[in-house]
């Protein structure tokens, strides 16, 4: 399947989820998913950028699997596949509110929801990464050793930190335990063992 193709079939399932949850909102989609029937995949990839803040807006009050179908088996968000691991611009990634770190927005917006609920617990959640470019891979790989060789790193361009799904958290005792209780009700989980500071965000877990 070519990637106009696989970007139809995405805005069709997506657009029955939004009719789901805001059927105010599904009609407003007919013109961005025409648009990719036709045209090149950059002016389908915008297409898909509409589709996207709609369903932002309308899954705005859904926290648990907050973008579930806007990932590939592999966990990847379709809207990003096309960058490559590490290579996301700026303006495709979004900010964490309160802070300088980047994540694909739906794992921006669970954590801050995420955070957000563990203040109201007294429990303070902090990020020491986010976002990891290529070159930051490298870097990191460098100084940390890979997995394979018992370090710490993922091989550069295969890390969940460039695909802007997984944090490294400060995390103290209260709120280790914290959110290893809630932090699925967000979508987040501890993925890699020897790790507890690193979580990913799986919207379909
Ligand atoms: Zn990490």
């Amino acid at each position: 399947m070519d990637a106009v193709t696989a970007i139809q079939q995405r805005i069709v399932q997506i657009q029955s989820r939004i009719a789901e949850l805001d059927p105010s909102r599904a009609g407003t989609l007919t013109a961005a998913a025409s648009a990719t029937s036709t045209s090149s995949p950059s002016a389908s990839a915008l297409a898909f950028g509409q589709v996207l803040g709609s369903v932002q807006a309308a899954d705005a009050t859904a926290d648990v699997g907050y973008g579930a179908a806007l990932v590939n088996a592999d966990n990847v968000p379709y809207e990003l596949v096309g960058y490559g691991n590490g290579k996301i611009p700026s303006s495709a990634l979004s900010t964490i509110s309160g802070t300088s770190h980047e994540l694909w927005a739906p794992a921006a917006r669970s954590f801050e929801a995420m955070r957000d609920a563990a203040a109201r617990d007294g429990v303070t959640i902090g990020i020491t990464d986010s976002y990891r470019s290529y070159d930051a891979q490298v870097d990191v790989a460098a100084r940390k050793g890979l997995y394979s060789q018992g370090g710490l790193a993922a091989v550069p361009g295969t890390s969940n930190h460039g695909w802007g799904m997984a944090l490294d958290l400060k995390l103290d005792d209260s709120a280790q335990a914290w959110i290893r209780e809630h932090g699925g009700e967000y979508g987040f989980v501890e993925a890699v063992p020897r790790e507890p500071w690193h979580w990913e965000y799986h919207p379909s877990n």
